[in-house]
């Protein structure tokens, strides 16, 4: 960015000396691994230190990127000009009747979940194995299939919010139910307006501790199954939007892409609608694949596929 020390005294004016990191690598901050340096870092720890980053960006005309875990993006080979709003806001705090509520910075998984079912208390329970902070799984939806034998309906995390803190668009920090967001498949309200979500407030079910972890032991071993290990392939799950009763790993493994590898990423060869690092891919590389799976779908199925991951910052 022209003029960093200006920025960086004006960002650090507001958000305190010491507190914004500059030319930070992204890469170690995704879930694929991959990604240049920010220009500046805000870790925020608290929902005032979220919502104080945040109109501090805006007030300042200094361009920013809200990021969670950081498990639904791709960042450019370039990094992100700009600052960048890491949600490291924590908090785990159990309400009444069954409803709790936490920071948008808290991992679902393991923390969340954890807690929630070690107090008997399900519904959380089906996203175990998924990386996600609370922030990003109500950007997203986050969604899996019902448990075992069936399989067949998804489950979402809208079935178990009851609330949200949010800071809206408006710059008004208010409190908004489970409609506000109108969610959908891997959508929400926040992929069309600028809101950032503090806090979330769950309503989950009390349920027997063994039960709830029989799930998750099934849940894992079938992600054990299909998705990679994240330590040894870096990846940030479905690269591409779902096609409804054809799916896009069909697709791709149809076109014959699967295990296809451009550079240092892959096809991955169980699940073709996901792309892996093999250890020293770029941005530039998994773009490549991207290109390639969309081209040859398109040309031999005429389906359009559609990228479901964010691209961030400069490629
Ligand atoms: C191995 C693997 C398996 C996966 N499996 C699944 C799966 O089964 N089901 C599923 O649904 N997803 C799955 N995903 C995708 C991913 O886990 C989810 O999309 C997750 O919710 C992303 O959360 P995050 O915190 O990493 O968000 P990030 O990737 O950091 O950010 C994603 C978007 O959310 C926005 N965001 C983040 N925090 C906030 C906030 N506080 N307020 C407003 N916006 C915010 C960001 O600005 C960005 O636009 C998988 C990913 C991986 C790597």
């Amino acid at each position: 960015m022209k003029h960093e020390p200006d920025i960086l005294a004006q960002l650090e004016g507001t958000l305190g000396p010491g507190r914004v990191e500059q030319s930070v690598p992204l890469a170690p901050m995704t879930t694929f691994r991959i990604g240049g340096p920010a220009d500046f870092l805000y870790r925020a720890r608290t929902t005032d230190e979220l919502a104080g980053g945040i109109t501090c960006a805006k007030r300042l005309g200094v361009p920013y990127f809200l990021l969670g875990r950081g498990a639904n993006i791709l960042v450019g080979d370039l990094g992100f000009r700009g600052l960048v709003i890491r949600s490291e806001v924590g908090g785990i705090d159990f309400l009444d009747e069954g409803r709790v509520r936490a920071g948008s910075g808290v991992d679902t998984f393991p923390d969340l979940i954890d807690e929630t079912v070690a107090r008997g208390l399900g519904g959380l329970h089906h996203f175990v194995g998924i990386p996600s902070t609370v922030g990003g799984a109500l950007w997203q939806n986050l969604h899996f299939l019902e448990p075992a034998p069936a399989r067949k309906r998804t489950v979402f995390i809208e079935e178990v919010l009851e609330s949200a803190e949010i800071l809206a668009s408006s710059g008004e920090r208010r409190t908004v139910d489970v409609d506000y967001f109108e969610f959908g498949y891997d959508d929400s309200i926040l992929h069309r307006n600028d809101d950032v979500v503090l806090s979330a407030t769950f309503r989950l079910e009390p349920a027997p501790t063994d039960e709830l972890r029989r799930v998750m032991r099934e849940n894992l071993e079938w992600r054990a199954d299909r998705h990679p290990d994240l330590a040894l392939f870096p990846c940030a799950g479905s690269i591409f939007q779902k096609i409804e009763g054809v799916g896009a790993g069909r697709l791709i493994e149809k076109c014959g892409l699967k295990g296809h590898v451009e550079g240092g990423a892959q096809i991955f060869t169980k699940h073709a609608n996901i792309i892996v690092n093999l250890g020293s891919a770029t941005a530039a590389d998994v773009r490549a694949l991207i290109a390639l799976a969309r081209e040859t779908v398109a040309r031999e199925t005429g389906h359009e596929l559609l990228p479901e991951i964010g691209f961030v910052g400069e490629f």
